[in-house]
This record gives C-alpha cells, sequence and structure tokens, in this order.
C-alpha cells in the first residue's frame, strides 16, 4: 500500500508579500492531517479509488489550498476542473467548468462509472449538482468558493494584467493511491489566477494532469498548456513501464522533459511496488506520502530551486 498527497506547484512562495502572502505553512500543517486520514482509510482496507476520492474532497474542502472552496479566482470568477482514473479498468471521469458546488471530485467519479469520460460546463454543473443533493451536498454559487487570500490575489492580478499578462500558476491537489491490489490517481483544481472564462487546464485531461494505470499512477500540477502538451502524467507512467524506472526517477525525467519544452510544473507517482516519487521545476511544490516501507508518514516542502526538500517526519 502506498499514498502520495501534492498540494500544488506553487509559483510565488513570498512569505512576506502583503498582498497574499504564500501560505506554504498552512498548506504543510493541512496536509499532515489530510494524509493521516488517507493512510487509516488505506490500511483500513477501502480500495484506492475511493481513498482518492475522498482525499482530493478533504483538500478541497481545505481553504489553504486552490481547488474547492479556496480555489484561483478566474477572470470572471471561479471555475473547477476534476479528473479522476482508474488503474485497475483504465476508466476516466472528469469535469470541466463546474461552479456550483465546492467538489467537483464527486461528479467527476461519478462520469468514471458512466461510459463517457468527460463532462463539461452547463451539462457538467447539472450533474454536480444532481449528485450534490443525491449525497446531502450543498449546492453553492461559485462566489462562496472565494477566500480573502485569493480575492487579494485576483485584485492584484486584475491591477496589473496590462503590464504583466503572464499566467500565473496557483497549485492545484492531487492523490494517487495504492491498496494493495490497484492504483487510482485524481486532481483538482481552480486552475490560475484570472484563467480567462472557459479556460480548461490539464487538470481534467487523460494522460495530462490525471492517469493511472496497473503499473503506476499520476497526478500533476503546474502550467496547464505545457503539461498537455507533453502528456506528463502519461509521459510519466509510460517511462516507468517501459524503461523501468523507480517512481522518483520517472517523476524527474518527466519534468525535466517538461523543462524541455518551457513548462513548469510538478508530478507525484506511486506504483505496484508500493513506491512514491515527486519531482518538481517550480519554485516549490508541498507534497506528503505515507507508504507500507515507512514507519510514519512525510510531508515535505520541496524546492526545486535548491534541489532539496525540507522533509518532516510525524
Ligand atoms: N495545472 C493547473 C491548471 O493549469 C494549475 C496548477 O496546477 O497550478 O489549471
Amino acid at each position: 500500500m502506498a499514498i502520495i498527497i501534492h498540494g500544488g506547484a506553487d509559483e510565488n512562495v513570498d512569505q512576506t508579500d502583503p498582498v497574499a502572502p504564500n501560505h506554504v505553512d498552512a498548506k504543510l500543517a493541512a496536509l499532515r492531517e489530510i494524509i493521516r486520514d488517507a493512510w487509516a482509510a488505506l490500511y483500513s482496507g477501502k480500495p484506492a479509488l475511493d481513498v482518492v476520492e475522498r482525499t482530493v474532497v478533504a483538500l478541497e474542502d481545505n481553504p489553504a489550498f486552490n481547488a474547492g472552496y479556496g480555489a484561483a479566482i478566474g477572470a470572471e470568477g471561479v471555475e473547477l476542473d476534476a479528473g479522476i482514473m482508474d488503474g485497475r479498468t483504465g476508466k476516466f471521469g472528469a469535469v470541466t467548468g463546474i461552479t456550483v458546488v465546492k467538489n467537483p471530485i464527486i461528479a467527476a467519479r461519478e462520469i468514471l462509472e458512466t461510459p463517457y469520460n468527460l463532462y463539461q460546463g452547463i451539462g457538467a454543473n447539472a450533474l454536480a449538482q444532481e449528485v450534490a443533493r443525491r449525497r446531502g451536498l450543498k449546492c453553492i454559487s461559485a462566489r462562496a468558493l472565494e477566500t480573502a487570500y485569493q480575492r487579494a490575489k485576483w485584485e492584484r492580478w486584475k491591477r496589473r494584467r496590462n503590464e504583466n499578462p503572464v499566467k500565473s500558476s496557483d497549485g492545484t491537489v492531487g492523490v494517487v493511491a495504492f491498496d494493495g491490489t490497484a492504483i487510482a490517481a485524481g486532481t483538482s483544481t481552480g486552475g490560475m489566477t484570472g484563467k480567462p472564462k472557459g479556460r480548461v487546464g490539464d487538470t481534467p485531461l487523460l494522460g495530462a494532469g490525471t492517469f493511472a494505470s496497473a503499473d503506476a499512477g499520476a497526478s500533476a500540477t503546474g502550467e496547464g498548456e505545457k503539461i498537455m502538451q507533453l502528456g506528463l502524467t502519461r509521459y510519466a507512467v509510460e517511462s516507468l513501464q517501459r524503461h523501468r524506472l523507480s517512481p522518483q526517477e520517472a517523476a524527474e525525467s518527466a519534468i525535466a522533459a517538461l523543462g524541455a519544452i518551457g513548462g513548469r510544473g510538478g508530478i507525484i507517482i506511486v506504483d505496484n511496488t508500493a513506491r512514491v516519487g515527486a519531482c518538481t521545476n517550480a519554485p516549490l511544490m508541498t507534497c506528503a506520502f505515507m507508504t507500507a516501507w515507512m514507519s510514519a508518514s512525510k510531508v515535505e516542502a520541496k524546492e526545486a530551486v535548491k534541489g532539496r526538500s525540507t522533509a518532516d517526519q510525524e
């Protein structure tokens, strides 16, 4: 058994920024709690797919992360994307442009159980509402997902968009788990601050932001357009399979390939021998993991620039 979680690749790591100080400490504290619950669920025998779904829900509910409540605000408001894949069956479910619920991963999981892969816009929102009602969850407005932190980032984006129209990556959340039999991967995001209405990133695209096979699974974060150009998660999983790489080697080679096309981001990977890997070329990526080989979970802030990570073991 093994599970790894990321809280997104961060472009702005300035913790003294007066407008929107990076809240890496809040992310690490939240990851510490969430990995504990996720591992307990996996250890109690829950299937990887269920553990991935419920762990992504916990990340979406936490305002420290750019997903669900606390999502990055696009040019015309919050629009959420999420995707989930079952490595055992190859089934995939995803939604884009969600504005009416805080947990798009639940709708994505529902789609995974159908013959379809991806719902968008009005249809996706109608389905998300129906699933939320059935599960006793509240339907909300996109405004209800905005936090003061993301609002401050959006206000600054608005002030500066003419002088600096560069896309700023805001993170994403992702989970990959191996339950001893099957692997599953899930990813959820608000995308990027100021993203144009209707823009879809890599997160809900099979093989870009989310991928799982019988051998390994992966979830990505960072510059969506470059991640899709490479098909980052599929690239990583297939290179692990083809070249018999460890998850860490596969993560490093995938991020090197992303860097080679000018992309920045991060990736987490789990394989079917319960090994994990994580790598980023963004200034920072938060992650947490636990495997059957370890005596306690690890929570890390991986810093690409210095090529090291600050780990803290429970
Ligand atoms: N990959 C996400 C997107 O492009 C954003 C991120 O992870 O920072 O929508």
